[in-house]
């Protein structure tokens, strides 16, 4: 009896604690709930906070909290991409923040130096080539992607789409415009085909024999090698994974990540989503579930990861991909990439 009333009242006890906090947050994720749902639940389970989670298109949903304004009920807002990320926090929907955990956790340069947003996942763009047809000597960098000798040979998918967008933006930074403007022109002229497509639709046309390079995002690679359709799982096969601009700055890399709202009632509890995400057990199994690379150093990286190997990624800040972004659009059009 007297356990049972000492229960009782410790259960009253935890949840006056929990109610002592604002107990809710609102989530905007571009990521899918699959993706992000069950950290969320784990969080609420460990904090007592409530999180209510709207899903939906990258675009869709920053169209949203610009028209929401102030009134806009989302604390937090995860997206994928820096480029996007800098396209809220340029549309002013996001506002900075500090956080000793975060910048202990997160390198530098995966995220806002002003604080308005944090990566929370890694992924690459590399190239993926055809095993039986390509030497992977002959590859070096993403510049060399432009040499006469890949004519016809290359498949990547449009330039609406934003990991070339940021592809490009980081050429733009480490080579200048006018160079990174005549390479766009030489690797356009590469093109197996005018560009159609998501990344895996590329590795599943170099399977089909369209090109011999595809260039995608890592973790379509490793979700194609997981992939329940058989023919998915048999594109794979047909491709390896080189590492670009090994002997230079390192291959592009870009993050999903996420930024408290300018208009967050509940900035606290946003505060402390983000800084859950970036925990070393969120960070596990965040990176694993997407077949992404942890943000912080000291996390173990799932087997699919491993057997691509280490490589050196480019260090530059990715907000530079935000800021070179609207330079990347208009050279990438009148380079003709479509
Ligand atoms: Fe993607």
């Amino acid at each position: 009896m007297k356990s049972t009333i000492k229960l009782a009242l410790f259960a009253t006890a935890i949840s006056l604690s929990t109610s002592a906090l604002a107990t809710e947050v609102n989530v905007y994720s571009a990521r899918k709930e699959a993706l992000i749902k069950p950290l969320l639940d784990q969080f609420t389970q460990e904090s007592g906070i409530k999180v209510n989670l709207v899903t939906g298109k990258a675009d869709a949903l920053l169209k949203r909290l610009k028209s929401e304004g102030t009134n806009s009920p989302a604390d937090l807002f995860i997206t994928t991409d820096a480029g996007r990320l800098h396209r809220a926090k340029e549309a002013g929907v996001l506002q900075p923040i500090s956080s000793e955990i975060l910048d202990a956790a997160i390198p530098s340069n995966y995220r806002d130096p002003e604080g308005y947003w944090h990566g929370l996942s890694v992924r690459a763009r590399v190239i993926t080539y055809v095993k039986d047809k390509v030497d992977p000597k002959t590859l070096t960098s993403y510049e060399g992607l432009a040499d006469t000798q890949w004519k016809g040979r290359i498949c990547i998918r449009g330039s609406s789409n934003i990991y070339n967008q940021s592809l490009v933006a980081s050429m733009i930074e480490a080579d200048g415009e006018a160079k990174t403007e005549t390479w766009a022109k030489g690797f356009v002229g590469n093109f197996a085909r005018s560009p159609k497509g998501g990344d895996r639709d590329q590795v599943k046309a170099a399977a089909a024999g369209v090109c011999d390079l595809a260039i995608i995002n890592t973790y379509y690679l490793g979700a194609m090698i997981h992939s329940k359709d058989e023919n998915e799982r048999a594109a794979a096969s047909k491709v390896a994974l080189f590492w670009p601009n090994q002997e230079g700055r390192g291959t592009h890399v870009n993050v999903s990540g996420a930024g408290v709202t300018k208009a967050a009632k509940n900035r606290a509890e946003a505060i402390r989503l983000l800084e859950f995400l970036a925990n070393k057990q969120s960070q596990n199994w965040y990176a694993r579930v997407n077949h992404e690379y942890p943000v912080r150093a000291g996390v173990e990286w799932s087997d699919t990861l491993k057997a691509w190997g280490t490589f050196k990624a480019d260090t530059v800040n990715l907000s530079v991909l935000g800021k070179n972004n609207p330079a990347a659009v208009r050279l990438m059009d009148r380079a003709g990439w479509k």
